[in-house]
């Protein structure tokens, strides 16, 4: 059996009640292949792949807080320090109902190779927690954040571990978490990125994920001699994601005409009205019902359905497996020939085989929304330099890293015979780096 079988063996009995976790290395693992067999027999000696697939660290702990009647709620938090070997921890919280180990798990294990693909030094790592901040008083929030920070601050850091937003952690989240961190260390350090400006923020950091998402989208159709001037684009999702990579795309000239958030969906067949889409979720934080009614033209409908819409390009940017082997089949029926994702792990296994052999132009999201963290690495150098820079430095800064991401995985992907294949040049690039920092630091 192959060193790689025998892993993916290993692994799927060691956490068999992780189905996402198991699915992120399944993918991962496979299409590293012509790296491995290369070098198989030192790679298995070294338990090279057994250590990459098990977390150096994983914190699970009580978050127990007093909700507005005077109950007290108990929820579970989660961090788990992946891998340290090129820089410090660095990933996001997701505050979700959905939370459990495998889903941290599949994110931290994401998040090694996405870091590592952005040439910036941080490590993999991500946590969360099960609280649903949605239909929350601020007071409520705040007390969760207080009570999860006064259990998290012992094992993060600025030169340790740094989390950042997700799902559900936006910047009144971190702006709670980060007085409690203050108020029990003393320290008034980097040790949260998403940070408001007046306290350590960058600029740009709110845009960076969407930004970088349409940045890499670009480079990508550019390299394959498309362009995304005139393109309609499909997006699902109605948060920090979705809302800027509808802004940058049109920006750059295409016309976004869907989103979505967890009970419905929007065709604006005119074009997402970016600034109203942000008065409903970032300010309102309503449903997509009140952009409806502020938008004759736009349709609403309940459930699950932006890839039924005719598009060029999609972009899924609301979460795991949201695109499945269906929904693939609809979006090549339609004539769909770029698919970049916004969210982590959007597309199912299945779905993104199915994109790759119908000749659709596929940028997995280690990849295409590394931007967020690659600003937050760079919200981390101002914080050690007590500066901060301006805007256009650091949308600079970003997309430059975006084209540098898609060129080096569009030659990882040349020179291991696979041309076209994004989902194993962000893996084999990002996997070198890695591989190679842990072999110089010995058996750790
Ligand atoms: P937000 O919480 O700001 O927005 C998430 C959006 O997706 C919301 O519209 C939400 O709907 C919808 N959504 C969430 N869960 C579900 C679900 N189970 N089913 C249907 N819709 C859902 O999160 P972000 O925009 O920050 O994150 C989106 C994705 O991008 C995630 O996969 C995240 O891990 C990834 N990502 C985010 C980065 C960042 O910088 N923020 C960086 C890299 C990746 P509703 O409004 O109803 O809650």
């Amino acid at each position: 059996m192959s060193y790689v079988d025998e892993v993916l063996e290993l692994v799927k009995k060691k956490n068999a009640s992780e189905p996402e976790f198991l699915q992120a290395v399944d993918e991962v693992l496979n299409s590293l292949r012509p790296v491995i067999e290369k070098n198989e027999e030192k790679y298995r000696k070294e338990a090279l792949l057994e250590r990459l697939t098990e977390p150096e660290r994983q914190i699970k702990f009580r978050v127990p807080w007093v909700d507005d009647k005077g109950q007290v709620q108990v929820n579970t938090g989660y961090r788990i320090q992946f891998n340290s070997a090129i820089g410090p921890y660095k990933g996001g919280l997701r505050l979700h109902p959905s939370v459990n180990t495998g889903i941290i798990k599949f994110l931290g294990f994401e998040q090694i190779f996405k870091n590592s693909l952005t040439g910036l030094p941080i490590g993999g790592g991500k946590g969360g927690s099960d609280f649903d901040p949605k239909g929350k008083s601020d007071r409520e929030v705040m007390a969760f954040c207080q009570s999860f920070m006064t259990e998290l601050y012992k094992y993060i850091g600025a030169d340790t571990d740094v989390p950042a937003g997700d799902i559900g952690t936006g910047a009144r989240e971190i702006g709670y978490m980060y007085g409690q961190y203050k108020r029990i260390t003393g320290l008034y350090e980097g040790v949260l990125t998403g940070k408001g400006l007046s306290y350590g923020g960058s600029l740009a950091r709110t845009e960076a994920t969407g930004y970088g998402l349409l940045y890499l989208t670009d480079e990508m159709l550019k390299s394959n001699g498309k362009d995304i001037k005139g393109k309609t684009v499909v997006v699902s999702g109605a948060g920090n994601v979705a809302i800027y990579a509808i802004q940058k795309a049109q920006q750059l000239g295409a016309k976004p005409v869907t989103c979505s958030d967890s009970t419905g969906w929007i065709y604006d067949p005119d074009g997402i009205d970016v600034a109203l889409l942000k008065e409903v979720k970032e300010v309102k934080r309503a449903r997509l019902t009140e952009y409806k009614a502020a938008r004759p033209n736009a349709e609403y409908h309940e459930g699950k359905g932006v890839w039924t819409v005719k598009c060029d390009i999609a972009l899924p940017c609301a979460t795991q497996n949201e695109l499945d082997i269906e929904d693939a089949k609809t979006l090549v029926a339609n004539g769909c020939f770029a698919v970049a994702e916004g969210a982590n792990m959007p597309t199912t296994l299945e779905a993104t085989k199915y994109l790759q052999q119908n000749k659709v132009l596929f940028a997995p999201g280690k990849a295409a929304n590394a931007g967020g963290v690659a600003t937050s690495a760079l919200e981390m150098s101002q914080n050690s330099e007590r500066l901060s820079w301006t805007f256009e430095e650091v949308d600079a800064k970003l997309k430059n890293i975006m084209v540098n991401i898609f060129r080096n995985l569009d030659d990882a992907a040349k020179r291991y015979g696979v041309e076209g294949d994004y989902v194993a040049g962000a893996n084999i690039a990002g996997f070198e780096k890695v591989v190679n920092a842990m072999e110089a630091q010995g058996i750790v």
